[in-house]
């Protein structure tokens, strides 16, 4: 199946006046597709996902699956499976009643769905406690048996609001994986909500990057890493986040412009110079794997206010007239918290954004 959704808008009346939860967003997904709405907290992607659901009306704009226009069509008739923060097993029944539930739901006879429910144990490899009750479950087992539960009616998408948010790491990543697992294996489109960019980079194909009811960009992972179209993005997708530098252009041309940051010279390679002209305010953006460190050279200097371990990385913050500045390490650096220190860019990768509207203007060859 896939899923278009044009010029979707979603109003909320409250007591203080409308509230525009979703704000005309364009996309669509395609049969087999990871798609993932990545965002702060409020920013309209649990309500562009019950919008896809059935389970709120859109304001205005259309969600067609196949091309079928789904206005007005129930959310039950619109066979999708669904997975929420909160597992909501139901305490009463066990496993297997509760992996078989959408299949009663759909009056299929007993026999029937105790037969589907094992297939979508056997998947989720927890055969073992289909006589169970949830409350003997452990939380592990308990996500696995609800994603028994959203494979057994084999739907035509998978919707999941932040499934994994009341998991601690280790258990996320595990479940991470089965859900990786399940989609890889029915090939049908799965959307994804979550806060975290972290886990929509790692497990999308494609991502919408959600900011205050719109969407700022859609990409690959990859795209919306090393080709972000704003700062909004550039600064949302990565940890530890790009370093800004606010400037004046001084020269610009060739490849080659020369921004003026803090009263020194920054020269920059860029594959597009006539984007900007002399006097322009624009932001530097820089990925602190594109920052060098060294006790002597470097355009800009600052002091080691913290150095720290950030999965594989180690990462050094420098304070200085430019601001706060992240800089990858190597892992066997011998740099000290407390040191003045010299710093200098990979001028070839950095990101040129108009400081007025926040948009990219050029970039880096090298990125
Ligand atoms: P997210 O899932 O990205 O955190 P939501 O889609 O839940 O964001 O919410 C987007 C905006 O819409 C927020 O400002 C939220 O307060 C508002 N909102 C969501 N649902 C309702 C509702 N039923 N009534 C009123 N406002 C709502
Ligand atoms: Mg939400």
């Amino acid at each position: 199946m896939t899923i278009e959704v044009s010029s979707l808008r979603k109003e909320f009346s409250s007591p203080s006046g409308t509230i525009t939860a979703v704000d005309g967003i364009d996309f669509s997904i395609d049969e087999g597709d990871f798609f993932t709405f990545v965002g702060p907290s409020g920013c309209g992607k649990t309500t562009t996902l019950r919008c896809i659901a059935g389970l709120e009306t859109p304001t205005s704009g259309s969600i067609r699956f196949d091309g079928e226009d789904m206005t007005g069509k129930p959310a039950h008739k619109r066979n999708l499976a669904m997975m929420f923060q909160n597992i909501a097993l139901y305490p009463h029944m066990k496993v297997k009643e509760n992996i078989s539930y959408p299949l009663k739901v759909r009056n299929v006879p007993k026999q029937e769905r105790y037969e589907n429910a094992e297939e979508a144990a056997d998947i989720m490899q927890i055969r073992e406690l289909l006589e169970k009750y949830p409350g003997e479950l452990s939380g592990g087992q308990q996500q696995r048996a609800a994603l028994a539960r959203t494979i057994v009616h084999e739907p035509e998408a998978f919707l999941m609001d932040e499934p994994l948010s009341d998991l601690d790491a280790k258990l996320k990543v595990e479940i991470r994986k089965e859900i990786q697992r399940v989609h890889d294996r029915v090939e049908k489109p799965t959307i994804y909500v979550t806060h975290d960019q972290e886990e929509a980079m790692t497990m999308s194909d494609r991502i919408a990057v959600f900011n205050d009811g719109g969407i700022e960009q859609i990409g690959t992972p990859d795209e919306l890493y090393q080709r972000p179209t704003n700062r909004f993005v550039a600064n949302f997708i990565g940890n530890p986040s790009m370093n800004f530098f606010d400037g004046t252009v001084d020269r610009a041309s060739g490849e080659t412009v020369v921004v003026s940051v803090d009263g020194r010279d920054v020269e920059l390679r860029v594959v597009d110079s006539t984007a900007v002209g002399v006097g322009d305010e624009v932001t530097v953006g820089v990925r602190p794997e594109d920052v060098r460190l060294d006790r002597n050279d470097g355009d800009l200097e600052g002091e080691i206010t913290l150095i720290e371990r950030i999965g594989k990385q180690m990462l050094a913050t420098i304070e200085g007239p430019q601001g706060e500045v992240r800089v990858t390490l190597p892992a066997d650096n011998a740099y000290e918290k407390g040191e003045v220190i010299r710093l200098s860019i990979e001028t070839r990768a950095t990101h040129l954004f108009d400081s007025g509207s926040n948009d990219v203007v050029t970039r880096g060859p090298d990125v």
